[in-house]
């Protein structure tokens, strides 16, 4: 099969695109490179030791797209482009909602008119917004707190009636925990521009020596140490869901699952773990509670189980182990070495 992958040279995006190839796909990514590097790509080729087809454009520019399926042969889109920063989304809603909802307005448009109607979404667990029964199960209330999270809970509504009217239309959603790590070569992995907003990168840089020390948002939290707990999932697990979730759709209907471990883990824990992966001090201090924070996330993972096949294999060590063999290799990301090699 020839997959389109919006996004694909992004943190998740690149995962996806070994994963694909390495189960025998041909792909081609469609990326603006607005928050990620074309290395990311010549990386994968080179894990794979397989091409990889690249368009460079942008997900809202329709007559590009048209000539994008002319041009290939396109049997299924795993739709990951667009933007993902919680903080950005409250200071500029509009941008988000043009990228993310309009972006894949266009996107679907574009495919509709090209006979291709099978598509994978990134959505996030964010579209549940403050869980009101733990674990967070698909049949949760969708009440997302954040214009980020609206514009993933709309993109899912948009594919929901477009599979509604049109069963033709075979629609995956797949809403990520908290995806963390990096492939074990050490190649492809998570390079957020400037101060990571995340906790993992976070603390990798801080390991690495570009930061300090770790602000630890909040140690009252109605949780076993005080501190926030989340459901951290293997990037190259998630990678792996999309391919189950793209096979599934050639015979299954449409769907949306949790990608997740069904496993929680405070911030302390993640400390804790990626000290001893990577032998380094991670300072920290206490601060106050970051705005909007939920204290407890995590996923019921039995669903993807069910009906994909899927589950998480990597535990939280090796988490910390793939990302810290990511971050000693390349200190600085994508940026730390030329574009040429
Ligand atoms: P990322 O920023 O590394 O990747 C996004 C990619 O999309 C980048 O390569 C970027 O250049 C590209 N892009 C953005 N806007 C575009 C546009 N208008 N046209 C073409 N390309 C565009 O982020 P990621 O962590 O890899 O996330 C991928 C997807 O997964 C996103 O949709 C995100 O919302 C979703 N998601 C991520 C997380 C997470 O914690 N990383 C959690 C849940 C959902
Ligand atoms: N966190 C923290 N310091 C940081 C970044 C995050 O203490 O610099 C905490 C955050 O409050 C939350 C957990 O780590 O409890 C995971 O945060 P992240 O932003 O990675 O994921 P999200 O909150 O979006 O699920």
């Amino acid at each position: 099969m020839m997959i389109l992958v919006t996004g694909g040279a992004g943190y998740i995006g690149s995962h996806v695109c070994l994963e694909l190839l390495n189960a025998g796909n041909e792909v081609v990514v469609l990326d603006n490179f607005c928050t990620s590097s074309k290395l990311s790509i010549l990386r994968v080729q080179e894990i794979s030791g397989k091409p990889v087809l690249v368009e460079e454009g942008d997900i809202r520019d329709r007559a590009m797209l048209e000539r994008l399926f002319q041009l290939h042969n396109v049997t299924a889109v795993i739709h990951l482009a667009g933007l993902k920063s919680i903080k950005e989304s409250h200071a500029n809603p509009l941008s988000y909602y043009d990228c993310n909802v309009n972006g894949t307005m266009q996107l679907l448009i574009a495919m509709g008119n090209a006979g291709v109607k099978k598509i994978v979404f990134s959505s996030s667990a964010t579209v549940y917004g403050s869980p009101r029964s733990l674990p967070l199960s698909e049949t949760h209330a969708l009440a997302p707190i954040n214009p980020y999270g609206r514009t993933k809970l709309f993109v899912e509504q948009i594919l929901a009636d477009l599979s509604l009217a049109n069963p033709d239309w075979r629609v995956g959603i797949l809403r990520y925990f908290n995806p963390v790590g990096a492939h074990e070569s050490g190649l492809i992995g998570e390079d957020p521009i400037g101060s990571p907003n995340n906790l993992m990168p976070y603390v990798a840089q801080v390991a690495v020596g570009r930061r300090d020390h770790l602000n630890i948002w909040g140690n009252n939290h109605p949780t076993s140490d005080g501190t926030g707990v989340r459901d951290y999932v293997h990037v190259v697990d998630i990678a792996a869901g999309h391919v189950s979730a793209i096979n599934y759709l050639d015979h299954g209907q449409s769907f949306e699952v949790n990608l997740g471990t069904g496993n929680g883990f405070s911030v302390l824990d993640v400390v804790r773990a990626f000290e001893s992966a990577s032998g380094k001090k991670i300072p920290y201090i206490f601060g106050p509670r970051r705005e909007g924070d939920v204290s407890s996330c995590y996923a019921d993972a039995s669903a993807a189980k069910k009906l994909l096949g899927w589950k998480a294999h990597r535990d939280l060590s090796a988490m910390c182990l793939d990302h810290w063999r990511w971050q000693k290799a390349n200190p600085d990301g994508y940026s730390g070495r030329a574009i040429s090699e």
